[in-house]
C-alpha cells in the first residue's frame, strides 16, 4: 500500500474536512508514492517516537497531535526542527490525525469510554450537515428518465442507498404565453396535466449538475421545481456522552478511572460523595465546551487541562469534573490501531510504547 492510497482510505473513513479550521491534518512529512512497510500509532511525535519507528522499520507514523502546526520559521538539529530532520533523513512518513479523529463516532472520546467500559454511548455534540430537498413536477411518460438523470448526477442518494425518490400523483395547469413553445397544450390556452410529483434529496455541493439534469430530463420548456436546503444530524461530532453500568459513588469509580486510563493522577472537582450515572467526555482539553455538556444533562465531565479558576466555575456552577489530564488522550494508540484495523489495510500496525506525558507526576 502506497502513502497516497492510505490517504485516500483516511480521507473516505476519519474525512480531513472534518477538522476545525485551525488544525493541521494530513500527510505531514513524506511521499505519497513510497510504500508503507509498518505504521506506528503515537499521541505525539517525538525524537523517541522516531527512534522506536526506525528500530521496529516502521516508515509510517500517526500521530495524534500534529507536530508542524503553526509558524515553523526554521528546521534545524534543535527542538521541533531536530524531530523534522529525524524523519525526512529515515525516509519516514507522517501523517497527523488530530480533530478529525476527534470527531469520528470511533475517536478519541470514544476510545476513552471504551477504556471505561461505559455503555449506550453517543456523541454529545453532533455536526450538523446542509442537505439539499427537490421537488418537482412531471408527466408521467417522463418520470423514469428524469428520476434516471437525477440519479446519475448524484441526487437520491441516502447512506448506502442509491436511487431514492417519493412520488405522488396530482394534476398540474399551465397556460403558454404567445413567445412559449409547449411540449403540450397550445398558447393562450389553460392546459390541465396529469403529473407526478417527485421528491429526493442531494448534498448542496451537486446543486449545479442535478438541477442541469433535471432540466436536460424534463420534457417541458419551462420545468417546474423547488430546491431547498435543511440541516440534518451528522455522524461525526465532538465528545461522547455514555453511562456507567450502574450508578457509583464518583470518589469510589476515580481509582479505575486512572489505572484504566493509564494515568498518575486524576483531579476531582466536586464532591466524592455524589451518585453518578451518565459521563459527558472529551479527550484533550475540552473545557470550551461546558455549555454544550451541561446541557446535555450528564451527571459529571471528564476533559483535560482544566485551569485553577475553571475549576472554580465549574464548582460554583455545580457541574462535577474530572481532569483526566491530556494525556488521558494516550488510548489513541491502542485505539486509532483497532480503528485503522478494521478498514483492512493489508500493511501491518503497532502502536508507540514511548510515554510521551511531559508531565511527570513526584
Ligand atoms: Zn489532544
Amino acid at each position: 500500500m502506497k502513502i497516497n492510497e492510505l490517504m485516500q482510505l483516511i480521507d473516505r473513513e476519519i474525512p480531513l474536512s472534518k477538522a476545525d479550521s485551525w488544525d493541521n491534518v494530513g500527510l505531514l512529512i513524506g511521499d505519497k508514492e513510497s510504500a508503507i512497510t509498518t505504521i506506528m500509532t503515537t499521541l505525539d511525535c517525538t525524537l523517541e517516537v522516531v527512534e522506536e519507528a526506525v528500530q521496529q522499520q516502521c516508515n509510517t507514523i500517526i500521530c495524534h497531535h500534529p507536530l508542524i502546526f503553526s509558524g515553523i520559521k526554521n528546521i534545524t538539529n534543535q527542538g521541533y526542527g531536530a524531530v523534522i530532520q529525524q524523519l525526512i533523513k529515515n525516509s519516514i512518513n507522517l501523517i497527523a490525525l488530530h480533530t478529525n479523529l476527534d470527531a469520528h463516532p470511533q475517536g478519541v472520546s470514544a476510545m476513552i469510554a471504551d477504556k471505561l467500559d461505559l455503555i449506550n454511548q453517543d456523541i454529545l455534540m453532533p455536526q450538523l450537515s446542509a442537505m439539499a430537498k427537490l421537488q418537482l413536477f412531471v408527466p408521467e411518460s417522463h418520470v423514469m428518465q428524469v428520476k434516471a438523470a437525477l440519479s446519475e448526477a448524484g441526487a437520491g442518494q441516502i447512506g448506502d442507498y442509491s436511487d431514492c425518490f417519493f412520488q405522488l400523483e396530482g394534476t398540474g395547469q399551465f397556460k403558454p404565453d404567445a413567445s412559449a413553445h409547449p411540449y403540450t397544450g397550445e398558447v393562450g390556452k389553460l392546459e390541465i396535466v396529469d403529473e407526478i410529483k417527485l421528491e429526493c434529496v442531494f448534498e448542496p455541493r451537486l446543486r449545479r449538475q442535478v438541477e442541469a439534469a433535471l432540466i436536460a430530463s424534463h420534457p417541458y420548456e419551462e420545468p417546474a421545481y423547488d430546491i431547498y436546503e435543511f440541516l440534518v444530524k451528522d455522524m461525526f461530532g465532538t465528545g461522547i456522552k455514555a453511562e456507567l453500568k450502574q450508578p457509583v459513588q464518583i470518589g469510589n469509580w476515580l481509582k479505575e478511572v486512572k489505572s484504566k486510563l493509564k494515568v498518575d493522577t486524576v483531579r476531582l472537582i466536586g464532591s466524592p460523595d455524589q451518585e453518578i450515572r451518565t459521563v459527558g467526555i472529551i479527550g484533550g482539553a475540552g473545557m470550551d465546551y461546558v455549555p454544550a455538556v451541561r446541557q446535555s444533562g450528564v451527571d459529571v465531565f471528564l476533559t483535560g487541562d482544566i485551569k485553577y479558576h475553571e475549576a472554580h466555575d465549574l464548582l460554583m456552577n455545580g457541574l462535577p469534573a474530572v481532569d483526566i489530564q491530556h494525556y488521558a488522550e494516550s488510548v489513541v494508540k491502542e485505539g486509532l490501531k483497532s480503528l485503522l484495523e478494521s478498514f483492512d489495510l493489508d500493511v501491518p500496525v503497532i502502536s508507540s510504547t514511548v510515554d510521551t506525558n511531559p508531565f511527570k507526576a513526584y
